[in-house]
């Protein structure tokens, strides 16, 4: 049983019984899932969700299953960390970072959207999963796929990190790498999808999926004690996340969770590939395609299938974007890992970096909440920074070799930096 009234097109307003659509037939506008917020209201309550299991399916009754699940138990509740020290670095009174670089079981936030459309693809009846993917979606689907006994499918650009190839060839997928982009991948896909009747996760089962991102900001509110905070930043790639964090915010003021929302909504792309930056930049309703070059892949999406409304809650909010070139990325990966003890990849050295420029700029003042949305996890994209963090030193095994290495660097702050 589930609180979906049904789907609904988000351009013309057409409703869709509860069935594997994703476009409207009429106007091709995208389709999304709607709630009966009046049944949830009278089912669900903070003391209720407070007793349940810290996971994401504490928030059930807003995700669009009609059984519980069994896929993906332990995903979500990821920490929402206090950062006093980058805080300090940054210069603001009150930072958060919400860290689902330790997500469960493929350390990205994309473990919350897998979790979701793969158990909606076991109700839906199909027993072959699909995806599109930049890297972190092929590495959830294919290890929730195995557990789950469905086979799968999983296409990316062919020249993806190879913590991203191995991370996903291990699980015992089918991996098929392209020539070219992501937005070619994504192109193709619809194709096979509609060839093949398989239950591709981000194209004909995009709009359950993409309520698993909600439940990123149910925590971050639960986490803050039920409150929402004054600003946030978030990392965009379709630009599906950012529209997700702001719906589970306005769906938890329905439901009378937290007081009124006026948190400032800011996305965060990189240089090489920032369409919707480019268009909020802009001021334009048009968001332009590109061709990505940037070292952030998990974002490097030209065509942003939810760019129009990630745009659109930006506005909402009164928030902004902003982007950051590939040198900003990786100083601030280090910064992170060096304050806070935390390796992100590359789309949270973006957020950081973000951050950091916003700040610097006078868009998001210093006195007042922030969260950071990191995202994945830095093991995966280790090539951008190898030769960023300096070397081991290699000694014998003599008390006295290590008295001359101290003797001569110990004085810095670390013995493998130049600098
Ligand atoms: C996919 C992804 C995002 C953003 O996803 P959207 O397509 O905008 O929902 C952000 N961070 C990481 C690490 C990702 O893999």
């Amino acid at each position: 049983m589930s609180y979906v009234r049904g789907l609904k097109c988000r351009e013309c307003g057409r409703e869709y019984p509860k069935e594997p659509l994703h476009v409207c037939e009429f106007c091709f506008g995208p389709l999304e899932v709607v709630y009966n917020y009046e049944e949830i209201k009278r089912n669900i309550s903070k003391e209720k969700i407070a007793e349940r299991q810290k996971n994401m399916w504490r928030y059930k009754e807003l995700l669009p299953l009609e059984k519980d699940s069994g896929i993906g138990i332990d995903i979500g509740f990821t920490p929402l960390i206090r950062a006093h020290n980058l805080a300090q670095a940054l210069g603001v009174s009150e930072l958060y970072l919400k860290n689902d670089a330790a997500n469960y079981p493929t350390l990205s936030f994309k473990d919350r959207v897998v979790s979701v459309a793969l158990s909606k693809a076991k109700e839906f009846g199909f027993d072959t999963v699909a995806c599109a993917s930049t890297g972190n979606l092929a590495n959830s689907v294919a290890a929730i796929a195995a557990a789950s006994s469905l086979r799968s499918f999983v296409f990316i650009p062919y020249d993806l990190e190879q913590g991203k190839v191995l991370g996903t060839m291990i699980y015992g997928t089918n991996l098929v790498g392209i020539k070219g982009s992501y937005d070619e991948v994504n192109r193709l896909c619809s194709e096979i999808a509609g060839k093949y009747g398989w239950a591709f996760v981000n194209i004909n089962l995009r709009p359950y999926y993409a309520e698993g991102s909600k439940t990123f900001g149910y925590e971050i509110a639960e986490q803050l004690g039920w409150k929402v905070p004054k600003h946030i930043v978030v990392p965009m790639a379709g630009g599906s996340l950012i529209t997700k964090v702001w719906k589970a915010f306005k769906e938890l003021e329905k439901l009378g969770f937290v007081s009124e929302v006026d948190t400032k909504v800011y996305g965060a792309q990189a240089t090489g590939c920032a369409p919707i930056v480019t268009a909020v930049k802009k001021k334009s309703e048009l968001i332009t395609p590109v061709k990505p070059s940037t070292i952030a892949k998990s974002l490097a999406i030209g065509n942003p299938a939810d760019g129009f409304y990630a745009m659109g809650v930006i506005r909402e909010s009164g928030g902004w974007a902003e982007d950051v070139s590939d040198e900003e990325i990786i100083l601030a990966m280090k910064l992170l890992a060096e304050t806070e003890g935390i390796f992100t990849e590359t789309a949270g050295g973006v957020t950081l970096g973000v951050t950091k420029k916003l700040l610097d700029q006078g868009v998001i003042p210093r006195d007042e909440s922030i969260v950071v949305s990191i995202t994945g996890n830095g093991l995966k994209t280790q090539e951008v920074v190898i030769d960023r963090v300096g070397k081991p030193i290699v000694i014998e095994a003599k008390l006295s070799q290590f008295d001359a290495l101290y003797k001569e660097k110990g004085g810095k702050k670390s013995i493998n930096h130049e600098e």
